[in-house]
């Protein structure tokens, strides 16, 4: 095997599918990662383990990562992508979607990382994809928890990025805005999901999850010696 494995969280749909099939294509074995296993695998990629996993449950994680390096050797690309977004009125939303986001957005991105960054600076070498969000940026409403989980993205990836430099391994944000998957799914607030969707169609809708992608395929192909630390990627209709 010549090149080296792609660890993939969210893999089962939207970007981590698209960033999926782009690494594929690009010739890499894979680790995806998901809690829909057969839409992972109904994707039906060469060179790819496909792992239920909830990120949640960290030990799984770590299993699923080791039997994809003892498969295709080490994890030389993290893309730590699974999140869900459950917007809604601060007031009125459910404490228990708080604790959804807070599991799955912060403390699945730790899950994630733990069995990995280590090996990567051991190794003098690997890159770590950290998804964030616009909303890791900017404030909007009905966003309280979900942008506190992705302003927690910033915050690690900046000191672990610190941490890692001396080591050669490069620690990657990419904060998109309005992408077509299926994260809105996850919105049960209704007045909070027609006020997304009208702004949504008055720009003229979302762009595909192929364009976050092939950013991110860009930035893990360039030198090891050259980090493109963050990037922010919108609709051009998308003015904030
Ligand atoms: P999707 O809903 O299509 O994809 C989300 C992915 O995360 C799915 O593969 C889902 O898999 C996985 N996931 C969710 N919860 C868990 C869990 N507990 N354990 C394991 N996997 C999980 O939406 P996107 O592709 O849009 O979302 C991907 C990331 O991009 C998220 O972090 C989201 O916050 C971020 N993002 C999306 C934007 C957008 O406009 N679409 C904009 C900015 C950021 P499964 O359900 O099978 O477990």
């Amino acid at each position: 095997m010549s090149k080296p494995l792609i660890a993939i969280t969210g893999a089962s749909s939207g970007i981590g599918e698209a960033t999926a099939k782009a690494f594929s294509a690009a010739g890499h074995p894979l680790l995806l990662m998901a809690r829909r296993l057969e839409r992972m695998q109904a994707l039906n990629l060469p060179n790819t383990l496909c792992k239920q996993v909830d990120v949640r449950d960290r030990a799984s994680i770590a299993e699923a990562v080791d039997a994809a390096q003892e498969m295709y050797g080490p994890v030389d690309c993290l893309f730590n992508n699974a999140g869900i977004a459950r917007l809604g009125d601060i007031g009125k939303q459910p404490p228990e979607e708080w604790d959804e986001t807070i599991d799955i957005n912060i403390k699945g991105v730790m899950n994630a990382l733990h069995p990995v960054f280590n090996g990567m600076k051991e190794r003098r070498g690997g890159t770590i994809v950290n998804m964030s969000s616009i909303a890791g940026r900017k404030l909007y409403p009905d966003h309280t928890v979900y942008c506190g989980s992705k302003f927690f993205v910033h915050a690690i990836s900046e000191s672990l990025r610190g941490y890692l430099a001396p080591y050669d391994v490069r620690v990657i944000v990419i904060s998109p805005g309005i992408i077509e998957t299926e994260v809105l799914d996850h919105v049960n607030d209704p007045d909070t999901l027609k006020a997304y969707k009208d702004n949504k169609q008055r720009i003229g809708g979302g762009i595909a999850a192929s364009h976050v992608a092939d950013m991110i395929v860009f930035a893990y192909q360039m030198p090891q010696n050259v980090l493109i630390q963050e990037m922010v990627v919108t609709p051009t209709r998308q003015e904030y």
